[in-house]
């Protein structure tokens, strides 16, 4: 399968009477990756979904599989034209029909005993060929979902909606499922958009993550990016605990605790300097050695707690100026102790404030 076939959506906007729950959304899915839309119930991922599958018909906006434009002005390509499968959250095997018989179901027209062959060649790869027979009421939920996964693959799509495929499956489960269902989509060059409400699933499972919000992408990026690079706080705090910072910009630059930042944001704008406590390097404080340019910051140790090995640190930096570190607790750091704090280079983000 060609690499560079994957899916793009144009300037889409979608509306169910007067409510917008897509609103000029750009996104691409790459041939063996994994896009992963990640936001709040109701803030419009599913309805992207179905835009792509040809369940609804798209108002405004164009999509491309490939090279070919599946929905757009005047163009609605039937869902089953579209060389698209999906697996979601409740599996939705036939119940009257076996395992074998729900891979059967839907494939391209062939020879009976190719099309038994194939399924089964794909039962074994998601490891359920010995229940070929079983109906799909006597499976577990990882079971029948693997068995989902088999029958969206037999039809050979290009590209892969995975709507909070693992959320029905045990924690324990859901790693494994996970795993297998991915590296499976990888393996055969599958363009994925998955959809999940779940911030650690979309940094495991994703090669590029999109943030929505209210219908709307806030913020599109690799997993780094939207960790370390976070175009606001709310997508920054999306993603895990962090320290703000209130700031100005003055000639091109946020003067911080940290030193002189530079930025492109317009002179005079107020802002936060955001980073994360595992972005924080700390050392005793030694008063005979001068500040040097990684700028150390003077800090003192107000609160500590260990959890899993790892030290949650409350540092004072300055009057009412409290902020958080991480740090190994082999030699846990106490109250009271005086402490060097750098800043990792690179990892701080200048975001407006107030932005939502
Ligand atoms: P998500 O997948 O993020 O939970 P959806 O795309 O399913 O969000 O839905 C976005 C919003 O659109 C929700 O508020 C939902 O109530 C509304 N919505 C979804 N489908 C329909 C529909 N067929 N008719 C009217 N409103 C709908």
């Amino acid at each position: 399968m060609s690499r560079d076939i994957h899916l793009t959506l144009t300037d889409v906007s979608h509306a169910y009477g007067d409510f917008v729950a897509a609103r000029h959304v750009d996104l691409e899915a790459r041939a063996g990756e994994v896009h992963c839309l990640l936001g709040p119930s109701g803030s419009g991922k599913s309805t992207l979904l179905r835009l792509v599958a040809g369940l609804e018909h798209l108002q405004s906006g164009r999509i491309r599989i490939g090279h070919r434009e599946v929905a757009g002005p005047g163009i609605h390509v039937k869902p089953e034209d579209r060389a698209v499968g999906f697996v979601f959250q409740d599996y939705a095997l036939f119940p009257h029909l076996n395992v074998l018989e729900n891979v059967v179901f839907g494939m391209p027209k062939a020879l009976p005993s190719a099309r038994r062959e194939t399924a089964l060649g794909l039962l074994e790869q998601v490891d359920m060929a010995d229940y070929a027979s079983a109906m799909p009421h006597t499976l577990s939920g990882g079971q029948q979902q693997r068995v989902a996964l088999a029958r969206a693959l037999a039809r050979r799509p290009q590209i892969m909606l995975l709507d909070e495929p693992f959320s029905g499956l045990d924690s324990r489960l859901r790693e494994e499922v996970r795993r297998v269902t991915l590296d499976l989509l990888q393996q055969a060059g599958v363009a994925t958009l998955m959809v999940t409400h779940d911030p650690r699933e979309a940094m495991i499972a994703g090669h590029r993550i999109s943030v929505i919000r209210h219908g709307r992408i806030v913020q599109s990026g690799s997993p780094d990016d939207v960790y370390h690079r976070a175009s606001s706080p709310e997508v920054a705090v999306t993603f895990g605990p962090i320290n703000r910072i209130p700031a100005a910009v003055k000639d091109g630059a946020v003067e911080t605790l940290f030193g002189r930042l530079s930025t492109d944001l317009p002179d005079g704008l107020e802002v936060e300097l955001i980073f994360r406590p595992e972005s924080l390097r700390l050392a005793p404080l030694d008063p005979t050695r001068p500040a040097d340019d990684s700028h150390p910051v003077a800090a003192e140790v107000v609160t500590t707690s260990v959890e899993a090995g790892v030290q949650r640190v409350g540092l004072s930096v300055g009057p009412g100026l409290d902020i958080e570190a991480l740090a190994l607790a082999q030699n846990p750091w106490q109250v009271g102790d005086r402490l060097a704090v750098t800043l990792e280079p690179n990892r701080s983000m200048i975001c407006r404030r107030n932005e939502t």
